[in-house]
């Protein structure tokens, strides 16, 4: 199957049908579809050396799913050899290598081809891409896996540049710099923090964990997953199926007490402070650690080291924050001094600025950052009024906080799937959601979002500077893949091939 596939000349044709950016879960599934359905003629481009997004950069000592990998993982490409309930990164990124190999999706990848700008041309119904080394591609649909989560977030502390030591991001860990004996400074405390806290804690000298606030923590039922149950899963596949569902309908549930009522969250809150008594003996230890918001409201972590490596003689806890940081040491706001051979940021991610203006380019030269001024949105988390042609997978308010974004991205890929079939029967060449169709849908998300546990008080990098939650959808998944089972062709301005495109729209 294909469009109107030419070869890209650089001038006005059409280079390819579609070019994907990123080769994470969402580009590699996206690529694996295209190539169910016949369309070969694509390209996808990678800023690494190799497939795997951010299970590729994500490689900090720790670094681990928490999600279920049975679920964690494609519906149709289940992985009878996980070794554990919750893999490790190395594990990941291998499957994600594997599905690469396995659906030929080598030959269309472009490695060390950094994205620079994309910019639709409106005359030609194209998207031209300029990479940083100078590569130019075209084709007639965009498709970004980037993810939500790809561009590291820095803290603003004063004396930062003035620091002589080693720094760098749990994003991009210098694993050629040893730390075994270090007195070592991180800076927060979340999701990846207590992955590689309770690593590095082992060899450091010191650690002073610098804390803004506290998560909430469970327990994480991990185990190894035994070689006879990797034999039946491999034997069965029905069996592995069965786990998948089971450990999706638990996980499922808990959307009720984050998005229905946040109420019948108060039993795992309570659980959740038992957890912090049983973990920390010492009073004032237990008391910087136990949040002050309502359980769910920022993202819930799962750890059972992280407390018990707080315990350690090693490790302080500083919650009063960072005054100043000198050449060789960090200042706190309690007024000591402590020396440090190296600041390891643990500080999350832009996810509310994606990606640097001047990067997307929509109709009439209109900038992506500019559309979202009043904070990120989609139709369906997925395309943009404004920016024909273009699919957003992982895009604004298809976050979860209580399942596998796995299972968002094979929704939208499915969905894309499905306009460019409609597209194909109908002979369209340019396909955008309407502006009040994209209103509206933006307005319910929102109303659903006032009654979530998302907006019950905490600060978290689900929500904009405008308190809007940008980032996760408000509802159960099924109803996510309802919504994008099929697509709706009265919801978007479709462009016809052979017409003129003013007078088809
Ligand atoms: P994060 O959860 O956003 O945590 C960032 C931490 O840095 C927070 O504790 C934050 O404090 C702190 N911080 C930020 N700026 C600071 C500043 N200027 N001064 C002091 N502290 C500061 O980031 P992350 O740990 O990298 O995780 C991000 C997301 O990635 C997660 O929520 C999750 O969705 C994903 N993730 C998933 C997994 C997985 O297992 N699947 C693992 C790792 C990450 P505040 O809370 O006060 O802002």
């Amino acid at each position: 199957m294909a469009f109107d596939a030419q070869p890209d000349n650089g001038g006005s044709s059409v280079g390819n049908t579609v070019l994907i950016v990123g080769t994470g879960f969402a580009g590699l599934c996206m690529a694996i579809k295209l190539r169910e359905a016949g369309i070969t003629d694509f390209v996808v481009l990678e800023r690494a050396s190799e497939p795997g997004g951010t299970w590729r950069d994500n490689n900090y000592p720790g670094c681990a799913c928490d999600v279920q990998s049975h679920l964690y993982s494609f519906s149709f490409e289940l992985n009878p050899d996980w070794s554990r309930m919750f893999a490790r990164q190395p594990e990941i990124k291998a499957y994600l290598a594997h599905c690469v190999e396995k659906y030929e999706l080598a030959q269309h990848i472009r490695y060390g081809a950094t994205v620079n700008e994309a910019r639709f041309d409106d005359a030609a119904s194209v998207w031209r891409v300029r990479t940083e080394d100078g590569r130019s591609f075209s084709a007639r649909f965009l498709v970004s896996g980037m993810g939500g989560l790809s561009t590291p977030a820095y803290p603003d502390v004063k004396g930062l540049s003035n620091f002589k030591g080693k720094t760098f991001h749990s994003a991009d860990w210098d694993h050629a710099y040893d730390l075994k004996g270090k007195r070592v400074a991180v800076i927060g405390t979340g999701a990846s923090s207590i992955q590689f806290v309770p690593q590095i804690a082992k060899e450091v000298a010191q650690l002073d964990l610098y804390q803004r606030t506290p998560p909430w923590i469970m327990p994480k039922a991990d185990r190894a997953i035994s070689g006879r149950e990797q034999r039946l899963f491999r034997k069965y596949p029905i069996a592995q199926k069965a786990v998948r569902a089971g450990i999706y309908a638990l996980m499922e549930s808990r959307a009720l007490g984050f998005v229905v009522n946040p109420k019948l969250l108060t039993l795992a809150e309570r659980f959740a402070r038992s957890y912090i008594a049983r973990k920390i003996a010492d009073p004032v230890l237990r008391a910087k650690v136990t949040p002050d918001f309502a359980f769910g409201c920022k993202r819930v972590l799962i750890s059972n080291d992280y407390y018990p490596a707080l315990t350690r003689p090693n490790v302080d806890v500083l919650t009063d924050g960072i005054r100043e940081v000198r050449a060789h040491s960090i200042v706190g706001n309690d007024g000591v001094e402590r020396e440090v051979d190296a600041i390891i940021y643990g500080t999350g991610f832009k996810a509310q600025d994606p990606m640097p203006r001047g990067t997307i380019f929509g109709r009439q030269g209109l900038d992506l950052m500019d559309a979202w001024d009043n904070g990120l949105e989609a139709y369906l988390g997925t395309t943009i009024h404004g920016f024909p042609n273009l699919f957003m997978l992982v895009g604004p308010n298809t976050g979860l906080g209580h399942n596998s974004m796995v299972y968002m991205i094979e929704s939208q890929v499915h969905y894309v799937m499905e306009c460019l079939k409609t597209m194909r029967r109908r002979k369209l060449i340019e396909v955008e959601p309407k502006r009040d169709v994209q209103s509206a849908f933006n307005l319910k998300l929102q109303e659903r979002h006032s009654k979530t546990i998302w907006t019950s008080g905490c600060k978290s990098w689900y929500l904009d500077k405008n308190g809007k939650n940008t980032t996760l959808w408000p509802g159960f998944t099924f109803q996510f893949r309802a919504a994008t089972r099929t697509f709706g062709t009265a919801d978007y301005t479709l462009t016809a091939a052979a017409r003129s495109k003013t007078a088809a729209r």
